[in-house]
């Protein structure tokens, strides 16, 4: 049996908030502790009609991006109220589809359901765009290779993690089949880099990917539909969320957090749970209780980087309605050379609620590495592309375009998820102090990371 501990968690992203759940789940008690007035983290949205421009560009600056570049300049768009009625993101968002059966097994009991769009993924070439991105044809070719994917113990898995994607191409890279193993890896990890990129765990991600019926999902109402509804769940669940409410410290005596310090005071708990990004780790936890390695490992872990765009069309083709596309740009002059990217119209459908009728809400983004997040020259060369790519699927939207805005990201992934950079495990070197969010081993990147290391820490306490 479970033994009922009191948890603290500091921070409401939808890692820390899923945590909540599980654990209140299980009979703990917990208290979550978020700095901000509001839950989400980075997945989180807001109303064009509630927002001004001092909270827009704050909320970017407090998470780790900036907006190079909108059309009309940004006080235009501000002045001229042109947000209303649109409900945005911080930057382009869509979830890997493996996670609507996960959320609605966890939401249901509570009577609270969150609605994915689906969409399979398209791809834009030269001339236009095939949708699906494989066609029957393609898949018969490829079946050998996809029921090896299938079938694959996790101990091959374990064997091709220290194998780039690089290594793979030259072996396997044929016809279609090279075209799939360079474009999937990236979007995969968000890293442009196939040096970098290992080989088992895009596959083990991409076998994911095979298991569900739409590979990709958005949420109708905007992301923070996801977090509110899980707050929903918690609140039933007797657990307590502390808004506005900044952890200074975690206290640690003799190797073992005992709590935290928040508002001025110190409180006690039987276990620490962390969601904020783990590079800030020590702001919070004294390093001298850590061994020297796993803190200088861990401040050098670096997240992954794009640049978004958000475009609102006053029409949008029926053919593209819905669906997602994936595009390859070659010597984009990038880390990796080639930048691999996504336009997504799931976010202009009608029943996504994004954006006022008789307006299409298209979101899309190019990855890049942090540093070329924050720097001019390639980030201008990255909207090029950007404009480029939407100009293949609708040549006529710069005539339809209402407004643009280009946020660019430098934690766009806590930890990028390469062979080199290796993520840090739930349980940290103090005892009773766990980590959790999309920094930490757990499988998948982002949103799907999140979730599944919040099972994993529930594992833990069990
Ligand atoms: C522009 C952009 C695009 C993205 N696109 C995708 C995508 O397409 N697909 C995908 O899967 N993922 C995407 N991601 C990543 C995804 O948003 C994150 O992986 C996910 O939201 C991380 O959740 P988390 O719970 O790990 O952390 P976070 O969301 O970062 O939550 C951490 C929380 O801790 C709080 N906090 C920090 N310090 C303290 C403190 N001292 N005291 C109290 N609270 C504190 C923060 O305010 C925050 O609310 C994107 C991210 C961005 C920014």
């Amino acid at each position: 049996m479970t033994t009922k501990k009191n948890i603290c968690i500091i921070g409401a992203g939808i890692g820390g908030l899923t945590t909540g759940l599980l654990l209140t789940k299980q009979g703990h008690t917990v208290h979550i502790f978020e700095k901000e007035k509001c839950v989400g983290g980075r997945a989180r949205s807001f109303k064009g009609d509630d927002l001004t421009l001092d909270e827009y560009t704050s909320i970017l600056s407090k998470t780790h991006m900036t907006l190079p570049f909108s059309d009309p300049p940004l006080d235009t768009i501000f002045e001229k109220k042109m947000l209303n009625g649109y409900t945005l993101d911080l930057g382009f968002h869509v979830i890997g589809g493996e996670v609507q059966t996960y959320l609605q097994q966890m939401l249901s009991p509570f009577k609270q359901q969150v609605n994915l769009l689906g969409s399979r993924l398209g791809y834009i070439h030269e001339n236009g765009f095939n949708y699906p991105f494989l066609s029957k044809g393609d898949k018969f070719k490829m079946i050998p290779l996809i029921l090896r994917l299938i079938f694959a113990r996790e101990s091959t898995m374990k064997q091709l993690d220290k194998i780039s994607m690089t290594e793979t191409i030259k072996k396997y890279g044929k016809g279609k089949m090279k075209l799939v193993l360079e474009v999937f890896p990236r979007v995969i990890t968000t890293v442009n880099n196939l040096d970098t990129i290992s080989t088992g765990e895009t596959f083990r991600a991409q076998k994911n990917l095979l298991q569900g019926a739409k590979p990709v999902g958005y949420p109708q109402f905007g992301l923070t539909y996801i977090s509110d509804a899980i707050v929903q769940c918690i609140i039933q669940n007797k657990g307590t969320i502390h808004l506005n409410t900044p952890v200074s410290g975690i206290s640690i005596t003799n190797g073992k957090a005992t709590g935290i310090v928040a508002d001025g005071k110190d409180q006690s708990f039987d276990a620490v749970i962390s969601n904020t990004l783990v590079q800030d780790l020590f702001t919070i936890a004294q390093e001298k209780h850590f061994p020297s390695e796993y803190v200088n490992t861990v401040k050098s872990l670096e997240g992954t980087g794009s640049l978004c765009a958000y475009y609102s069309l006053k029409h949008v083709d029926a053919r593209l309605l819905g669906k997602t596309f994936i595009f390859i740009q070659r010597n984009a002059g990038v880390n990796g050379n080639d930048a691999v990217g996504m336009i997504d119209f799931m976010t202009a459908l009608p029943e996504s609620r994004l954006s006022p009728q008789s307006h299409y809400l298209v979101q899309s983004y190019i990855i890049c590495t942090p540093k070329e997040a924050k720097t001019k020259t390639t980030v201008d060369h990255l909207r090029e592309i950007l404009d480029n790519q939407l100009h293949q699927l609708i040549p006529e939207y710069r005539s339809n375009l209402d407004w643009a805005l280009y946020p660019a990201i430098w934690q766009l992934d806590g930890v990028a998820k390469t062979i080199t950079d290796i993520k840090p495990e739930i349980k940290t070197p103090v005892e009773n102090l766990y980590l959790v969010g999309d920094c930490v081993k757990a499988p998948g990147v982002g949103i799907n990371c999140a979730l599944n290391s919040a099972q994993l820490v529930q594992a833990h306490m069990t």
